[in-house]
């Protein structure tokens, strides 16, 4: 009995070399992270986009030796442009992330979505063996449950949603509404980050479809959905080792030597809902407050590009870059600028010696699903501070940070301030219990535990 992941991204990406040679590279990111170990140990399918050239239509992995089989799902360019970039990232990802102005309902991306969606499913459906557990990933392939479900009725589907849930009167502004709620709820087991989430979630269930619920369960066209709060964790003692390491210890030196004054830092894919501009506003007021801290403070904000095909992402880029250009231009002083601004993605060795020389770590996205970001700092700090934001999924897992509201610029201020002159000890002994509290719910038994959960359905 073997595990099929379904998701939009793959865990491995084929990289040609010289005479045609192909190696498969693990793909960046805590998703495909958590889920590779899951699906060795049990054997399997994994079904994702096949985005990378060239085009080879499954694989054995890892290539070293095989624990299961990843199928690429090939896409047009346009139905990358229309169901990726458009349906997905144009109208389900503001809209669950309460933007409903930068939201785009369009017909044709809809219809782009449903055949995708379709054709994921279809995937699944012919890997499937009697007793495999299936376990579809996110808000790209939201269909994806009740397509397979309509195929195989007796299948166990698990389905995680890994971004907000809006709250009903946002969510009902989605011309698909019905649909797409409809879709989740041909799974077993519907995961999502917070208990507001599934409260949002089993809000839409009664208000857009009229579904029965009963505290976690749903029963639509008899069917019993059990809807879970299941935040993702991270790998807390691979943090823990690399961020004690001699290499990261050392790039950790080497940044705290070239920037020479205490370290503010921010790390986030440049995405309105990170709340990057408002977090460099916040720093520029705090400036302005405060004069004697020029000189002795600097903000490193790494940015990683993303989305770019979208023009709003090209605007906030424009905007954070006008943004740093004019807070760097009004505060520099005597060879000191306020802020540097690294617009790349940077390895793992890289961002945790990053975190390790930070003495405040800003988080304070408009909205996250949860971000890892945060629990990423917690689990390599010695002794910095997280600011974070009420408004990411990880704020109620992470009680001993210090919580901000990302509109306030006031209260972000003092917050920063607050943290700065924060002794040792008690640095430490947040840190300390945050570490602890990751500890208990790492990303392994993150994934073991939502399949087991499934199989149990
Ligand atoms: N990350 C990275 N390199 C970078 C910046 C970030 O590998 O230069 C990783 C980071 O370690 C984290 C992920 O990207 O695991 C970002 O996840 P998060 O939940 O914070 O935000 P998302 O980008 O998924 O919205």
């Amino acid at each position: 009995m073997g595990l099929i992941v379904v998701s939009n991204r793959e865990p491995y990406a084929p990289h040609a070399g010289d005479g045609g040679h192909v190696t498969w590279v693990p793909s960046i990111g805590g998703l495909t992270a958590a889920l590779d170990p899951a699906l060795q140990h049990a054997g399997g399918t994994w079904i994702a986009w096949g985005e990378q050239q060239p085009e080879i239509e499954r694989v054995d992995l890892p290539a070293e030796e095989p624990r299961y089989r990843l199928e690429r799902v090939r896409l047009s360019d346009a139905e990358v442009r229309d169901f990726y970039h458009g349906f997905s990232n144009r109208a389900l990802w503001p809209m669950s992330h309460y933007f409903i102005e930068r939201t785009k309902y369009r017909a044709d991306w809809w219809r782009a979505y449903e055949t995708v969606n379709r054709r994921f499913a279809d995937a699944a459906v012919r890997s499937y063996r009697e007793g495999d557990t299936i376990w579809v990933h996110d808000y790209q392939l939201a269909l994806v449950p009740r397509m397979i479900r309509e195929a195989l009725p007796d299948a166990r589907i698990g389905f995680f949603w890994h971004i907000p849930w809006p709250s009903s009167e946002v969510f009902r502004t989605l011309p698909w509404d019905r649909e797409l709620v409809d879709g989740i709820l041909g799974a077993d087991v519907v995961g999502m980050h917070t208990e507001e989430y599934t409260r949002h979630f089993l809000s839409a269930c009664r208000r857009v479809l009229g579904a029965v619920t009963n505290g976690e369960a749903v029963t639509w066209r008899d069917h019993v959905s059990r809807v879970v709060a299941r935040p993702i964790g991270i790998e807390v003692d691979a943090y823990e080792e690399l961020s004690t390491s001699p290499e990261v210890e050392e790039t950790a030196a080497r940044v705290r030597q070239s920037v020479q004054t205490r370290i503010l830092l921010g790390v986030d894919r440049l995405d309105y809902t990170k709340g990057i501009p408002e977090r460099l506003e916040a720093f520029d007021a705090f400036l302005d407050r405060h004069p004697e801290a020029r000189r002795q403070v600097t903000f490193v904000q790494i940015a990683v590009p993303s989305r770019e095909r979208v023009e709003s992402y090209r605007q906030l880029r424009a905007q954070v870059e006008g943004l740093v250009g004019r807070i760097n231009g009004k505060h520099t002083r005597d060879g000191w600028s306020p802020i540097q601004y690294i617009y790349r993605g940077v390895p793992r060795e890289e961002l945790v010696a990053h975190y390790r020389a930070a003495d405040v770590m800003l988080v304070t996205p408009l909205r996250d699903g949860l971000n890892l970001v945060a629990k990423e700092f917690a689990a390599s700090s010695r002794d910095g501070v997280l600011v974070l934001s009420r408004f990411a999924g990880a704020a109620d897992e992470l009680p001993e940070a210090l919580q901000v509201n990302p509109y306030n610029p006031e209260g972000l201020a003092s917050a920063l301030l607050q943290a700065l002159n924060m002794p040792l000890d008690e640095k430490q002994a947040r840190l300390l219990r945050l570490r602890e509290r990751l500890r208990a719910s790492d990303l392994r038994s993150w994934a073991d535990g939502f399949v087991r959960e499934v199989e149990g359905a």
